[in-house]
């Protein structure tokens, strides 16, 4: 192929949540299985400068990459389908972009010119797109586009689009994911909204050169014509993307439509071969030929919306595939949970995985299930909050400090077991503060932790901003908690076990970032085992 970088970009019509990430993932997964180098990166058309401060239950759990930029979960679909890391290059939002433009204009950059949104946020766009091509390692960069098309604030997204494809001709495609809702009183697939999401579009002076149709019944050749007809693409070019029973399905579908084929054609490159999909289609068939299933609860403050654990629940189809198992997930609400109705609540499961979170909300349930899971030698698995409340478990109820607790939850404890560190202190920007993104962790000898990982050291990446206290580290290992996992360069306590449990882990740090189709989480894989282990 030639040398110029090629630029994907994929748009969403008609309504949102159509999977514009899992199609942009499926596509990235399809060039890459044919020996070609991807990165996706998704503009989001939010004023937030990320989504670090909003709500797990405005867009769903907050992702963390390696250099530790607070991004939208599509880019964990990025990571989990490619195997291939992201960075903050790889997540722009409508306010990072005016952030920086403003900061310009501040400095005095435009030289006295009234900065506008065409072409001064227009060209800021225009750069974040074409920095990731300029880095020189990927032979593709797939743009999802936020929103969808006709919304205001993606505006200067789409126009920065047209601009794009007229500067660089040939080594741009432009997709477009629409909707074809069935009519079952007519038994009919509807092509209208996508026409009306198409000319939208040319109105705004894009025109697609492939559509992909989100369908719940299979597209005949006559609805394929007569869109390529009104929407002036290819047949070809018409998509069909059915409903997939798994988002790992997605790129096998893609595959036979062939996404991958018409997208190489549409940016002048010779298609040869086909995509190499044999090790993904062996995790699809242990995926869906499980040898038994097993039950383990998951247990957090925003189960009503699951977007929010996402990355956990995925971690779970990785881990479950690897053990030949399919992990039934149970999704228990913390604030549900109390001394009284706990056992009756948790019964049955074979594990317990408290799940990370910010605020008092629930504590106190989670911390009932922790006691649950250790006096009843249930496998327990806790996640940043999760290992918080674990530590304060034990202090209360092994160590007998009745109110210990976390600083977050209550300021004026007098054993806050988890504290805030010197450096976080003085913080008062909410906005990228916390201890973000990957660090060393040494994993201690003759812990289950080092015989899970079989490794020295790793990394992992952390989003939080309490921390174990340290000062009361000898008296935890007194009473049989082991500290397993230690920042190197801070001491820090990064994962804590117990000995005389079948399997008591919690991390402070993320494991469910890095968990991937290719190299599902060892912790993940470890704590699904000893769960289907349990009698
Ligand atoms: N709220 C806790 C902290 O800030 C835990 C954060 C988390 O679970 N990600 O330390």
């Amino acid at each position: 192929m030639s040398q110029n970088t090629k630029y994907i970009f994929v748009t969403g019509g008609v309504t949102s949540s159509l999977g514009k990430g899992i199609i942009s993932a499926s596509l990235a997964k399809l060039l890459q299985a044919r020996g070609y180098t991807v990165t996706i990166q998704k503009l989001d058309p939010y004023i937030n400068v990320d989504p670090g401060t909003l709500n797990p239950y405005e867009h769903g759990e907050c992702y963390v990459t390696e250099d530790g930029a607070e991004t939208d979960l599509d880019l964990g679909h990025y990571e989990r389908f490619l195997n291939v890391k992201t960075s903050q290059a790889n997540n722009v939002t409508t306010g990072r972009i005016y952030q920086s433009v403003i900061e310009k204009e501040r400095r005095g950059e435009y030289l006295g010119k009234t900065v506008q949104v065409i072409p001064h946020i227009t060209d800021e766009i225009k750069n974040r797109i074409k920095l990731l091509g300029k880095t020189g390692q990927y032979q593709f960069i797939i743009t999802e586009i936020g929103g969808t098309v006709g919304d205001i604030e993606s505006l200067p997204y789409i126009e920065a689009v047209r601009q794009l494809k007229w500067e660089l001709g040939n080594d741009c495609t432009v997709i477009h994911l629409t909707l074809l809702p069935y009519l079952s009183t007519s038994g009919e697939l509807k092509t209208k909204p996508t026409q009306h999401s198409v000319k939208l579009l040319l109105e705004y002076g894009v025109q697609p050169d492939i559509l992909v149709c989100r369908a719940e019944h299979a597209i005949n050749s006559d609805i394929r014509r007569k869109i390529a007809l009104f929407c002036n693409v290819e047949v070809d070019a018409v998509i069909e993307a059915l409903d997939a029973s798994t988002i790992y399905e997605v790129p096998v579908f893609m595959e036979k439509e062939e996404l991958d084929v018409i997208t190489l054609k549409k940016l002048g490159i010779t298609v040869e071969g086909v995509p190499q999909l044999e090790k993904w289609k062996e995790f699809l068939f242990k995926f869906h030929n499980p040898k038994q299933e097993v039950n383990i609860g998951l247990i957090g403050k925003y189960v009503e919306l699951k977007d929010s654990y996402k990355s956990i629940a995925e971690s779970f189809i990785h881990a479950g595939a690897v053990n030949d198992c399919k992990v039934k997930l149970h999704w228990i609400h913390s604030e549900s949970l109390t001394d009284e109705n706990v056992k009756e609540k948790l019964k049955g499961l074979k594990g317990i995985l408290v799940a990370p979170g910010f605020g008092n909300r629930g504590i106190e349930g989670k911390i009932e299930a922790i006691k649950f899971a250790r006096e009843n030698n249930v496998p327990f698995f806790g996640i940043c909050l999760g290992m918080q409340c674990a530590v304060i478990e034990f202090a209360r109820n092994v160590l007998g400090l009745k109110d210990a607790h976390s600083r977050e939850m209550n300021p004026a404890t007098s054993n806050p077991v988890i504290d805030l560190l010197e450096a976080q202190k003085n913080i008062s920007h909410m906005g990228g503060t916390m201890r973000l993104g990957a660090y060393p962790c040494r994993l201690e000898e003759n812990t289950l932790a080092h015989k899970i990982y079989n490794s020295n050291e790793t990394t992992e990446r952390h989003r939080h901003r309490y921390e174990f206290n340290n000062e009361y580290l000898p008296k935890f290992r007194e009473a049989g908690m082991k500290l397993s996992g230690i920042n190197p360069d801070a001491g820090l306590v990064e994962i804590i076990e117990l000995n005389d449990h079948p399997f008591f882990i919690g991390v402070q740090f993320h494991p469910e970032y890095k968990s991937t189709v290719e190299k599902p989480h060892p912790l993940f894989v470890a704590f699904v085992k000893a769960a289907i282990d349990k009698k």
